[in-house]
């Protein structure tokens, strides 16, 4: 396994790169488990939402069913969200473990007042 601890760059929310729809689809997944953290894939034109099966709300584990069915539908995410309880959007030890998905670009989000706050770790395809 690679070691991406000197990978990831930051970028502040950048709209453009994410249609608001798939946005307002991120969010409503995470105003539906603002306890917990919720994961999915994000597409260029849709948000997938996966059942975190890691049986804490402190980190997530993608159900490898929707996993699976999620990769024959609509093929290589854009990029995997996950949300972080609380307002760190710091990345986590467990999320640098856990970046083993051939897609190298992470979202982290959090809510920040119900809304969606959101940074985006990465250089997909390097
Ligand atoms: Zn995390």
């Amino acid at each position: 396994m690679k070691n991406y601890e000197n990978r990831p760059k930051e970028s502040a929310n950048n709209e453009a790169d994410i249609l608001p729809g798939v946005v307002a689809a991120m969010e409503a997944h995470a105003q539906s488990e603002p306890a917990g953290e919720v994961c999915g894939f994000v597409y260029d034109d849709r948000y997938v939402p996966l059942r975190n099966v890691s049986g804490s709300n402190r980190r997530f584990y993608a159900d490898p069913a929707d996993v699976t069915i999620a990769l024959s539908r609509y093929g290589e995410p854009k990029a995997i969200f996950h949300t972080h309880p609380g307002s760190d959007l710091t990345l986590s030890a467990e999320d640098f473990r856990m970046w083993y998905y051939s897609s190298s670009t992470m979202i982290v989000g959090c809510l920040e007042n119900g809304r969606l706050r959101w940074k985006m770790y990465g250089n997909r395809g390097h």
